[in-house]
């Protein structure tokens, strides 16, 4: 029997935790349960969320525990895995993440878990079609993080660059969450006018979108510069999928969803609009791409799937 706003995490480190404190400041869920490879971090991250429950916004039960906590869960969500190094593209990381992956998804389904995974370990659309294929699940259970980051940055960017509210920014990055993701600017919207009318409007230079879009694009390697690792905005993105799946929201997100011709490709994942709701991905919707962005969308799952059929040769046969 499944606990209502039970979530499980998998992976504490620096984007799992990142997820699991904004869980005490919006509420949400009513129990979460810490799982790491390296048992002692895990309780000392339970401990120190725990500490900060009598400031919470609600109470939460906070524990560690072990993979038959996923059983009665109602999402379990993965961040386990190596992070991107300075000078490392997400692609380079695959072997050793898929690996990982696979031995996380068998624990997790091992415990009979029936509920939706959330994966959010890089290369994202890579590792979510290895968790759906080793757990069985049906491919709307399985949601991987997509570029529901990148089109978080897309949309502050834009805030900034138009002085409008980010709410009203209506823009997606598709695709790979990585190099060869793309935005379809045609179909981009502030409130319900046109973003390439309002640019003309105001006499604005349409290079500044490329500009943008190329911020987007390098973010993760320049906070990595800096920082070493990206996880506050990665986070509240997760936060965000899990309050869409918890609250059967029906709302749209760019996540990553299995592909059934879609987008003209089947058998992989990839970021897309989709509506997210109780059952996980509700629907992908299906915007009518113009040439030249479909043949961005093209190139990008064909990077995408490549790696994957490599990945599944090697590691899932
Ligand atoms: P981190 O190194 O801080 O944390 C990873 C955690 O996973 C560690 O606590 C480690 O002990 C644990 N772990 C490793 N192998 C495990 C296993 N077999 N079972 C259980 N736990 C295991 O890394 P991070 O910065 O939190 O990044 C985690 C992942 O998230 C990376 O793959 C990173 O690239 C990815 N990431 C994704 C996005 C996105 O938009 N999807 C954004 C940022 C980072």
């Amino acid at each position: 029997m499944k606990k209502d706003r039970k979530v499980v995490l998998v992976g504490t480190g620096f984007v799992g935790m990142s997820m699991a404190y904004s869980f005490l400041t919006t509420g949400g869920v009513d129990e979460l349960v810490l799982i790491d490879v390296d048992k002692e971090k895990a309780l000392g991250e339970a401990m120190d969320l725990q500490h900060g429950l009598p400031y919470a916004r609600n109470k939460i039960i906070i524990k560690t525990g072990d993979y038959e906590e996923c059983n009665d869960a109602e999402i379990v969500v993965i961040t386990a895995g190596t992070a991107q190094k300075p000078g490392q593209s997400r692609l380079d990381m695959t072997s050793v993440n898929a690996k990982i992956i696979k031995s996380i998804t068998e624990s997790v389904m091992n415990s009979g878990f029936d509920g939706i995974l959330v994966i959010a370990s890089n290369p994202v659309d890579i590792m979510t079609y290895v968790a759906w294929k080793v757990s069985g699940l049906v491919k709307e259970r399985v949601i991987g993080s997509g570029t529901i980051l990148d089109t978080a940055r897309l949309r502050y960017l834009m805030s900034e660059y138009l002085s409008i509210s980010t709410n009203n920014i209506h823009a997606y990055i598709m695709g790979e969450h990585g190099d060869s993701s793309f935005v379809p600017w045609t179909h981009a919207y502030v409130g319900s006018k046109c973003l390439l009318e309002l640019l003309d409007e105001k006499g604005k230079d349409l290079n500044d979108l490329n500009d943008i879009y190329h911020q987007v694009q390098q973010a993760a390697y320049e906070i990595i510069n800096r920082k070493k690792a990206t996880f506050y905005g990665i986070g509240l993105a997760l936060n965000r999928l899990v309050q869409a799946i918890l609250n059967d929201e029906h709302t749209i997100l760019t996540v990553s969803a299995y592909q059934d011709g879609e987008y003209g490709w089947n058998d992989m994942y990839i970021g897309v609009p989709a509506i997210v709701g109780h059952n996980g991905i509700e629907s992908i919707v299906k915007i009518p791409l113009n040439e030249v962005d479909q043949g961005k969308f093209d190139a990008s799952a064909k990077t995408l799937k490549d790696i994957k059929e490599e990945v599944v040769n090697v590691n899932l046969k």
